[in-house]
This record gives structure tokens, sequence and C-alpha cells, in this order.
């Protein structure tokens, strides 16, 4: 299996969003620096309550998923569909706006630190009507395993593969079949994996620096910068200091996108009626 290569960085920038929620984003600051079917990437990571207490109050979403994973801090979700859900520290809630949701992200904290993901991936023409659907995922339904060497890795989406077994994460079964891996690497060690070839793939340094593809041709990837693989099979992935790092992968879609906010449709008429729907509130 060939090692993937370090094709393009894209550097997270400062942008706010939601009620003043101050964010890195790095896939989805603009209508190209995205890796299809991933939409989007902000990390949000502040000790300074005034950068995140605003929250996200309700708000609507039709067309896509919306995936939370939450390093430290707590939030609560509240949606249209009457889920109420403790988002905490290690913990995800994987969303799927389908026609339409309206739902509200708060913090649920006054102090101390948030640190946390939100992506967008999104959902092929057939699916982007199907109703919403929300999972939460407690912080112990994450399968949590040490690497061989040292380091771990939290399986929240796919199959994490080693020699002679495999683990399942809790979100398996969508049709892009989504990779989400956490995983936490010390200085000086390595990490690899299989994927599979017709996937788009990227890994996401939130702590510590990387190098990054085959040994003899390793790139290095500074922390807040979505590095996007190659074509090929696995991500090999080296530790330069103490670092922790997301690698996302999922099947393409190969569809057009036209976005306008929080609605991603196929075309401008289906935003049209997206935001006719919200308006006459018949969204959901
Ligand atoms: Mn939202």
């Amino acid at each position: 299996m060939t090692t993937r290569k370090l094709d393009t960085t894209i550097t997270a920038i400062p942008v706010s969003d939601g009620a003043g929620v101050k964010l890195l984003r790095s896939l989805g600051q603009t209508g190209q620096a995205r890796l299809d079917p991933f939409l989007m990437l902000d990390c949000f990571y502040s000790d300074n309550p005034d950068d995140y207490l605003a929250g996200f109050p309700a708000h609507p979403h039709r067309g896509f998923e919306t995936v939370t994973y939450m390093l430290e801090g707590q939030m609560l979700h509240e949606d249209h569909l009457g889920n109420r859900g403790e988002l905490r520290s290690g913990g995800a809630q994987w969303m799927t706006a389908g026609r339409g949701i309206i739902h509200s992200e708060m913090p649920r904290q006054e102090s101390g630190r948030m640190r946390g993901f939100q992506l967008w991936i999104n959902l092929p023409a057939r699916e982007k009507m199907k109703p919403a659907h929300y999972r939460d995922l407690a912080p112990e339904s994450i399968p949590e395993l040490p690497l061989p060497g040292a380091g771990i890795v939290r399986v929240i989406a796919g199959v994490y593969r080693m020699e002679h077994r495999s683990i399942t994460g809790p979100i398996a079964g969508l049709s892009r079949a989504p990779l989400f891996f956490d995983v936490r690497l010390p200085a000086g060690q390595h990490f690899a994996h299989p994927l599979d070839a017709g996937q788009q793939a990227f890994v996401y340094p939130y702590e510590g620096s990387l190098m990054v593809g085959p040994e003899n041709d390793a790139r290095p990837l500074a922390a807040h910068s979505a590095g996007i693989l190659g074509a090929g099979g696995e991500v090999r992935v080296a530790a330069q200091t103490d670092c922790g790092f997301l690698l996302l992968a999922a099947d393409p879609i190969g569809e057009p996108i036209v976005q306008y906010g929080p609605f991603v449709m196929n075309t401008p008429e289906e935003i049209d009626e997206a935001i006719r729907d919200y308006r006459n509130n018949t969204l959901v």
C-alpha cells in the first residue's frame, strides 16, 4: 500500500461566528478551501470566557451534517426535535441536518478553558432532504486505545485497524463512510493507518507539529493547519513534538455545491427554497 504525501496545507485563520464566538477556521475559509465531502473545520480554543460565552443561539441548517467534538469544556445542545444533550470533555455529537434542523449550542461554563471542533460534512443530493437525526456520543462511548509504541487513538467514526483485530467507532454505516480519529502522539513516535484509496483525507494538528507522508518524502505540518493528503493508501505521521491531531477521511460526493450560510445544497433554486422554507417556518 502506498503512503499518501502531504499535498496542500490550509492554515487556519481567526474568524467570529454564532453570536461572536472566536474560532480558527481551516477548511471552509473560502469556497475553494474545501475537501469534498468536508465543507468546514472550525477549532475553538480559549481560556477567556469573552471568546465563547455568546455561544451559538438558535439557528437553522439544511443539506449536510455537523459534528461537534469537545476536547475540554461543556456545551448544551438543544434542537426543535426536543433533543437536549450535554456535551462534555471528550464527547461528541453527530447531527444530520437533512431537510432541516433548528438548534442552539451554548456554553455550560462561565470560566475556564473551552476547546473543541466543529466539522461540516456534506450530504449527497439524495440524502439532503432526509429527516433530521441527532446522535449524542458520551465520552465513554468513544473507544480509546493505546497505540503500538506510545500514544493513544480515540475512534469517533470509522474503523481503527490493528494487525489482528479492528475497533469500530460509535459512528459507522453512513453513506460517505467517514473516519474521524483523535490521535495523541509523544515526540519521536509515528502513527500509520490504512485508508481506502477512494477516500479523501486530511490531518489537523491541534497541538504540536508533525511530519506527514512517506519516510523519505515527509513534509512538516504546523499546529492549526489542515494538511490535505494526496492520492494513495495509508496515512503516515511522525510527531516532531508531543502532539495531538485529528485524522479525517471520507468518500467524496462529486456534486455541485451551492452554500448560503447554514444551507448547503446543489442548486441556487434549492437555496431559495431553503430560505423561503425558513421564513415560512416550514424548514423542519
Ligand atoms: Mn449549528
